[in-house]
């Protein structure tokens, strides 16, 4: 790991933090770091894993399993598709030429804030901590929170994410209130992890959603295998096709540089490096995971 690691730093340079929400960009961009959670509990860490970060995009698919679980799958993908995008992860234009004006799927920006409005609870703040409680039974730790300054900042800059919601307000995609959507998505958007939460809801996904060998709900399994699958085909922006061909890995990355990955019965993997290419993604984290999974043998046609 330690290796793989060294061997990939240097691609850091060709990133950038992301600056369209203005607090991610004071992330550090020569921050890397990986932890594996292997499925005997084990979690190995190398590199920078303690600096927490936020979830980001990361976040959508934690969004998903809860409103699969909430709502079951045929709610939920009345209202978002199963494609994946060949678009930028807030495109806008995408979303009123596909058919009933639907988002693609639920790993966009649209998608996810269509997913957040169908969260149960009784207001944002219920709808926050039942997510919140959901992470907190995968990671083993409840202190989790949301960083306040990425919070405002997202608020602050958010247009084109509200842009989004009222558009899909008006098509009848979103039927609650909007504003409460996008708060509830953007502080999910905002919590804080490290790489070692990553890995372990990576090794959750990756056995089928069992904790320490119990399945935490009967539903989960399928839940898991909706979300492992859209992962696959969309999780890593309008780059999830060439990162299927490079890693063959079901993962999920965020625009602080996250990179949550669930190679299937195999382990969990947290990946952190802030600085990132222009689809989104960590560009020394899509080294990384491409190298583990051809040290691993961890591709999914591999088996
Ligand atoms: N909070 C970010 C946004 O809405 C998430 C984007 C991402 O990580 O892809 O723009």
């Amino acid at each position: 790991m330690q290796e793989i690691l060294d061997r990939n730093r240097p691609f850091a340079k060709l990133g950038n933090t992301a600056d369209y929400i203005p607090e991610l960009a004071y992330a550090d961009p020569d921050q890397i770091g990986l932890t594996i959670a292997s499925p005997d509990g084990k979690i190995t860490s190398v590199g920078d894993c303690e600096t927490p970060f936020t979830l980001q995009s990361i976040s959508k698919v934690i969004n998903l399993l809860v409103a699969v679980l909430d709502n079951g799958p045929d709610q939920v993908f009345s209202k978002v598709g199963m494609e994946s995008s060949g678009e930028p992860f807030n495109s806008v234009s995408e979303l009123e030429s596909k058919p009933e004006n639907r988002p693609l799927n639920p790993l966009i920006n649209a998608g996810a804030i269509a997913v957040s409005s169908m969260i149960h609870g009784n207001n944002v703040e219920e709808q926050y901590e039942r997510v919140c409680q959901f992470i907190s039974g995968i990671i083993g730790r409840d202190n989790l929170e949301y960083d306040e300054k990425v919070f405002q900042s997202e608020i602050l800059t958010g247009d084109r994410n509200r842009s989004l919601a009222y558009f899909m307000k008006s098509t009848g995609v979103i039927d609650t209130n909007v504003e409460k959507a996008l708060e509830l998505y953007f502080r999910l958007c905002s919590i804080k992890v490290t790489c070692s939460d990553l890995a372990k809801i990576g090794l959750f996904l990756s056995t089928g959603g069992r904790s320490q060998g119990q399945v935490v709900h009967k539903n989960l399994p399928r839940a898991v295998k909706i979300s492992l699958s859209i992962m696959l085909t969309a999780g890593m922006y309008n780059e999830s096709g060439e990162t299927l061909l490079r890693s063959g890995i079901p993962a999920k990355s965020g625009v602080s540089g996250g990179i949550l990955a669930a190679p299937p019965h195999e382990m969990g993997i947290g990946i952190i490096g802030p600085a990132i290419n222009g689809k989104g993604n960590s560009v020394a984290g899509l080294k990384i995971l491409e190298d583990i999974s051809s040290k691993y043998r961890l591709h999914i046609f591999d088996k």
